[in-house]
């Protein structure tokens, strides 16, 4: 029997397996994955650690169900009547701006009423209308195409915080066509973005009066989706799935051609012989087992950065807050000078995350603008915490639990050229036949994004495979 190996147990390598082992049954190939976690656990960036009442997620805490393969797979593997939609105040998401938080408006009479953008910068704003499609196919950071279509204000107080609310990235570096290739789409279809809005509007009416609505649960924006364990519940019951091997602990180092095949030195001498590899693991890892399997293909993954993030979850007893935190939670416009990008008010979006009485707040420190952040002990961190919650939510008590997270190589940022560095591994993968790339570096980072990857990736291994005879 033929033998994929997948090296990385995050959702992206669980997934792939999954997808892999259903197409190939579905095409009656026989194939048998093996997955390789270097971790004693699996799920990668998922995890949900559950202390003193609290549950705190060290990554994700969830993905949107506006997009249909994360929700189709829970549904394949039996999880879809222990998923948690968030709270309907979720939808109310702040903006920390000028010494407030504004609530982001959710439509454009609302944009208008709000103080979030002054009348000069709402002004400049609605001249997007005006404004010429770019179409000459060239990379543009973020913030090019902020000022160039929505004006600076929109840069600081909308768009940056978006880049970190997603990215944890730096505006003036992403490319706005691979992290956000929507918008750029919208651009490229409608000629402008508020124009877009208004077709897909009217769009999204007519298909409702039709029924032919085909929008998630939750309709377009969709809603933040986890379980009540708390994200990693996707993890055992994903690889409990699957019919082929998981090896935890099994570090890959190497990967090499060895016949028609591929072979995988494993870190504590044993080595696994496959016709196939998937890489799921991070662009970094990827590229040190290419190394020696194609020094051009490992140089280009290595040039992909990753970000790096501190989590910092704080628990109160809800009676010490001047207000209870009911929302999303904020994001911090850039120049608003705070440390944190954000928090998120994890407790209001979920039921089950503190204790009867309590409020859970979760605050991201660092990224792109401010990687220095990360060298900061966690005394330093906590202080930084601290005075910007004060500062932003009136906080003034010491939270009764803490936990930080570092995550030094937390999100990959898509900087402007990644899109010609994607087809340039796409050219060096054409050497290497029965390679493939997973995972969060390419073409997305939400869990949805992975899985959809992984899906395709599966069709693609399968295709390999079923070429072979
Ligand atoms: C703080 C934070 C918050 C986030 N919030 C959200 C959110 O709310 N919603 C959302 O959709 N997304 C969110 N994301 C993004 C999302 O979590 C990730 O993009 C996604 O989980 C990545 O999955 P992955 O499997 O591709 O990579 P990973 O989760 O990084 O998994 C890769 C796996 O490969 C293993 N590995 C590495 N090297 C080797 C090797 N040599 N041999 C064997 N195994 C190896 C690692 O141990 C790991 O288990 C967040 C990310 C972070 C960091």
């Amino acid at each position: 029997m033929s033998k994929v190996v997948i090296i990385g147990g995050g959702i992206s390598g669980l997934a792939v397996a999954e997808a892999v082992e259903r197409r190939a049954a579905a095409a009656g190939i026989e194939l048998r994955t093996v997955v390789l976690e270097k971790e004693p656990r699996l799920g990668g960036k998922l995890r949900s650690i559950a202390e003193e009442g609290y549950l705190c997620e060290w990554g994700p805490n969830g993905f949107l169900d506006s997009k249909p393969l994360t929700l189709e797979l829970c549904r394949r593997i039996g999880l879809e009547n222990r998923l948690l939609r968030s709270n309907d105040w979720a939808r109310r998401r702040f903006v920390y701006s000028e010494g407030k938080l504004h609530q982001l408006p959710q439509g454009a009479l609302s944009f208008f009423g709000s103080r979030l953008i002054s009348w000069p910068g709402k002004l400049r704003l609605a001249l997007e209308l005006l404004i010429p499609p770019r179409r000459d196919g060239e990379d543009e950071t973020l913030a090019d195409f902020a000022r160039r279509r929505l004006g600076a204000e929109a840069l600081e107080k909308l768009i940056g915080p978006m880049v970190s609310g997603v990215f944890a990235g730096d505006p003036e570096a992403m490319s706005l066509q691979s992290s956000f290739p929507r918008i750029h789409q919208l651009e490229q279809d409608y000629g402008g973005l508020i124009r877009a809005l208004f077709k897909l509007q009217k769009k999204r009416r007519a298909e409702h009066r039709a029924g032919q609505s085909v929008a998630g649960p939750s309709g377009p924006g969709g809603k933040l989706t986890s379980f009540e364990q708390g994200i990693e519940e996707l993890i055992p019951e994903l690889a409990e799935n699957l019919r082929g091997e998981i090896r935890r602990g099994a570090r890959a180092v190497a990967v090499s051609k060895r016949g028609g095949g591929y072979r995988v030195q494993l870190e504590d001498g044993a080595a696994v012989e496959a016709e196939a590899v998937i890489s799921a693991c991070p662009a970094y890892a990827a590229s040190a087992v290419t190394a020696a399997l194609d020094g051009e293909l490992s140089r280009l993954l290595a040039e992909i950065p990753y970000a790096p993030l501190w989590v910092v979850c704080f628990g109160y007893q809800r009676g010490k807050l001047p207000r209870s935190p009911e929302g999303f939670g904020f994001l911090a416009a850039r120049g608003a000078g705070r440390s944190v990008l954000g928090t998120l008010w994890d407790s209001s979006i979920f039921p089950h995350r503190a204790p009867e009485g309590h409020v859970l707040l979760r605050s991201m420190l660092g990224g792109a603008t401010r990687p220095e952040v990360i060298a900061l002990s966690e005394v330093e961190v906590q202080q930084r915490v601290r005075a910007d919650l004060q500062t932003v939510m009136g906080i003034t008590a010491a939270p009764d639990f803490i936990r930080l997270y570092p995550h030094p190589q937390a999100i990959p940022q898509y900087r402007t050229g990644h899109a010609r560095r994607l087809a340039a591994l796409e050219q060096r993968l054409g050497s290497c036949p029965g390679f493939f790339l997973t995972g969060n570096a390419f073409f997305g980072v939400g869990i949805n994004d992975c899985v959809r990857a992984a899906n395709e990736v599966g069709e693609r291994v399968v295709e390999f495979f079923s070429k072979r005879g």
